[in-house]
């Protein structure tokens, strides 16, 4: 009896010891965000805990009630579904599945599954986790999305196109095919942009973003490379995927405008650049690289225009890209070095004035032409500094003339439009003009046509200020560009050089002469002084005279020469 009394009070301890770990087990449960269903072989029986109401409107009492789970997610998940909650059948211990839930918006549920086996191997117990993900998964969509794409276009980004046009690489260089790789660029875009603001710019480049998008498939792929620059790449190019078909394309498309909100119109034209695999390069960024540089080439050539890889453009380039590092070099280490050419009064042959030419030797002692290493010194902004030290240097050495031989000339300075633009220029070459006490009236800037086109307003205020200080201001190359006299009375200028191109032609062509002797009386009549450029022969001295221009600078009275020689001359004139 007793034995029996002490059986029953041991089952009764065990039992509410079970209750209790029962109630912790679902204490545990109930406390995490996770549904759990758990199955026990031998028994035959389900049980569902934690949050599974949060999950689902059904209870899982038996195996068909597992129909209604597998009914709860989109088709395409049921049989992976089924696969990972039936693992024991594979003799697995653990599988999992993400699952999208039918008819919900974007709901994601994790299925994972852990079983126990016996020492026999029969399947003791599994355990099944499921758990809402949703929030992962838009994160990782997200993250996967901004990785792949450009989030103003939906195109490609750089890095993805990159990936998937070294994919088209590979291919075509195990199957001996070829890949074209286009690069577009909206001409003037920052005009549109400034003139219309980014929204309209943003707008309109994705309006050309959806039109090119159409053109891509598993063999054309397209991005937007930046700002408004997009790329296209096409596996062996050939028919609708061919470089020549979509350049159609593309300009039929912007020959019709687009329609951008707040009813604006725009036309644009683009300029394209193209190299091929295996042609130009053999990677995708050297391919693209390459590309780039030939639709910049396109660009200078004038725009909406489309340009070809080839070998002497790329030199070119390179030429380029070495003459932009030495030049920063030469920047830091001053290697430049001031040449003057005297102009002279075509009437009685007095000394006008000089102009100062820059010159500079590279490392190796080569002499590279301002012709050359100008523009790419206003291309990459190292015509600042440049240009300080020639107005510093050039006045420096003026004064030191004027002093040493007290003969009043004029110094001509050549100013690039991006110094001209400066807030600080007119104050900066005043400081200069101070600190070496030189008189304003002998000091000429020579500035292009390009400079008066800018922003009226600005370029009107810097003119008078730099007139009001006594300071001249010359018109350089006058005949190249597009403006007329009529147009250049608007400006205070003081002086017209007639450029060196009617100089050369002047003597055996009529029309020249009609035109430069138009030039020299309607300067006259204006009020302006004229100089004549690169005269090199008596002849066309002669006839210039003739017409009545008042100065004369060339070969013909004097090369640039190095400061040096040029104290020769003033020493003469003593
Ligand atoms: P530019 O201002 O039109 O200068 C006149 C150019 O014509 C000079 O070339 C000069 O050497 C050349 N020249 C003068 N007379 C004759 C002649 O009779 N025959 C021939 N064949 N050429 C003649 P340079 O010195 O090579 O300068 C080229 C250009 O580089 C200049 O054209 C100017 O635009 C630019 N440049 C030169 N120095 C400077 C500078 O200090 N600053 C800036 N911003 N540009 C400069
Ligand atoms: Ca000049
Ligand atoms: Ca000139």
């Amino acid at each position: 009896m007793n034995e029996l009394h002490y059986q029953i009070d041991l089952l009764k301890a065990m039992n509410a010891k079970l209750t209790a770990k029962e109630s912790m087990y679902n204490l545990i449960c109930s406390s995490l965000s996770d549904a759990f269903i758990y199955y026990s072989f031998e028994k035959d029986e389900y049980t569902t805990l934690g949050k599974w109401s949060d999950l689902f409107d059904f209870e899982i009492n038996d195996s068909r009630d597992f129909e209604t789970l597998f009914e709860s997610v989109e088709d395409s998940y049921i049989l992976p579904l089924r696969d990972t909650l039936y693992a024991e059948k594979r003799n697995e211990s653990s599988a999992s599945v993400d699952c999208r839930i039918k008819d919900s918006v974007n709901k994601w549920v994790n299925f994972s599954v852990k079983i126990t086996y016996n020492d026999d191997l029969t399947p003791h117990e599994k355990i099944i986790i499921i758990s809402d993900i949703t929030k992962n998964k838009i994160q990782n969509d997200e993250l996967s999305y901004l990785a792949y794409f450009d989030s103003l276009t939906n195109l490609y980004n750089r890095n993805y196109f990159v990936r998937v046009l070294g994919s088209f690489i590979d291919k075509a260089k195990a199957k001996g095919d070829v890949v074209s790789v286009m690069v577009i660029d909206i001409d003037d875009f920052k005009r549109i942009n400034d003139g219309l603001g980014i929204v309209i710019g943003d707008e309109l480049i994705q309006q050309l973003g959806d039109f090119i998008k159409d053109f891509t498939n598993d063999n054309v792929i397209a991005c937007h490379l930046s700002s408004d620059i997009f790329a296209m790449a096409m596996y062996d190019p050939v028919d609708e995927r061919s470089v020549d078909y979509l350049e159609k394309c593309i300009s039929q498309r912007t020959k019709r405008s687009f329609n951008l909100s707040g009813g604006q119109e725009i036309q644009i034209t683009v300029s394209i650049g193209v190299a091929e695999f295996p042609e130009a390069a053999e990677s995708a960024l050297e391919l693209i690289n390459c590309a780039e540089i030939v639709m910049y080439k396109s660009k200078s050539m004038g725009k909406n225009t489309i340009q070809y890889f080839n070998t002497p453009l790329i030199n070119e380039f390179i030429a380029s890209v070495e003459i932009e590092n030495k030049l920063r070099e030469a920047v830091f280490s001053h290697s430049f070095e001031l040449f003057y050419q005297p102009q002279y009064s075509s009437v009685n042959h007095r000394l006008r004035g000089a102009e100062a030419l820059i010159r500079w030797k590279d490392d190796k002692g080569t002499s590279i032409p301002p012709s050359t290493f100008i523009p790419i010194a206003e291309k990459n902004g190292n015509i600042i500094p440049i240009g300080k030290w020639v107005i510093e240097e050039s006045i420096r050495k003026y004064m030191e003339w004027k002093e040493a031989y007290d003969y009043d000339f004029v110094l001509s300075i050549n100013i690039s439009a991006m110094q001209y633009k400066r807030d600080e220029f007119v104050a900066d070459l005043i400081d200069v003009i101070n600190k070496y006490h030189m008189n304003p009236a002998y000091l000429e800037l020579e500035i292009t046509e390009s400079i008066l086109i800018d922003d009226y307003h600005k370029v009107m205020e810097k003119l008078k200020r730099l007139r009001d200080y006594g300071i001249r201001v010359s018109l350089d190359d006058f005949g190249t560009g597009f403006s007329s006299l009529s147009y250049l009375k608007k400006f205070p200028i003081d002086t017209v050089k007639i450029d060196k191109s009617f100089v050369d032609t002047v003597l055996n062509d009529s029309a020249t002469r009609i035109i430069t002797e138009s030039i020299i009386n309607m300067s006259k009549a204006l009020g302006f002084e004229t100089v004549a450029e690169g005269v090199e022969q008596e002849e066309q001295y002669k006839y210039l005279n003739a017409i009545g221009v008042d100065n004369i600078q060339g070969f013909l009275f004097g090369k640039p020469m190095p400061a040096s020689e040029f104290s020769d001359i003033l020493k003469g004139l003593m």
